[in-house]
């Protein structure tokens, strides 16, 4: 199953690597191999997120506990998740953001110059935490030029993906995933 390309957001395209899909759940990050293919995906698709890409490939390329961080970064992701939801059901965004910070500060960043980019990395190098810090500073990033503010649920209830919703018009997650299929039930709906 390929990654679904719906954001322009590093953090959103790591939630969103988790569909579920006629009330099945598919996890579409098991194995190194699935890492190492979502990596390439935002490095080919997003090209900002490049020189943070060839720092993760180069550590997931070094690690020898793949199994331990793979648990650490989906449980990481599943609290994510949770967060961001809350924020659109309402839950208040400046609260997630000091959370955002602290979780950040814990990591104890510091500055790289990597190939003329200017990176912030976590204090232990480890793939694991500079996967985590780039995907919480694209956050605050994100809250930073005011897109989080139009994070939405994709209209199809059983579907768990979130995007940002630029227009405010915008009711799928894709039309591919979500929006045809329901165009097909409506279809059905109005002449059966
Ligand atoms: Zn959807």
């Amino acid at each position: 199953m390929n990654f679904p390309n719906i954001s322009e957001r590093l953090y959103l395209s790591f939630i969103n690597t988790r569909i579920v899909k006629h009330s099945k759940t598919h996890e579409l990050i098991t194995s190194e191999s699935d890492l190492e293919n979502w990596l390439a995906f935002i490095y080919d698709n997003f090209t900002n997120y490049q020189p943070a890409m060839v720092v993760c490939r180069q550590l997931l390329s070094e690690l020898t506990e793949y199994q331990l961080a793979l648990h650490e970064l989906l449980t990481f992701r599943e609290s994510l998740y949770h967060q961001l939801d809350a924020i659109t059901h309402g839950g208040k965004m400046a609260d997630f953001i000091r959370e955002i910070e602290k979780n950040i500060n814990e990591l104890k960043p510091k500055i790289a110059c990597i190939d003329r980019n200017v990176l912030l990395v976590p204090q232990s190098e480890t793939f694991c935490d500079s996967l985590q810090m780039f995907i919480l500073s694209d956050i605050l990033d994100s809250f930073s030029k005011g897109d989080i503010d139009k994070l939405s649920h994709c209209h199809n209830h059983e579907c768990v993906l979130l995007f940002i919703n630029k227009t405010g018009r915008r009711k799928w997650c894709s039309m591919e995933i979500c929006g045809n299929r329901n165009k097909v039930k409506n279809f059905h709906n109005k002449y059966k």
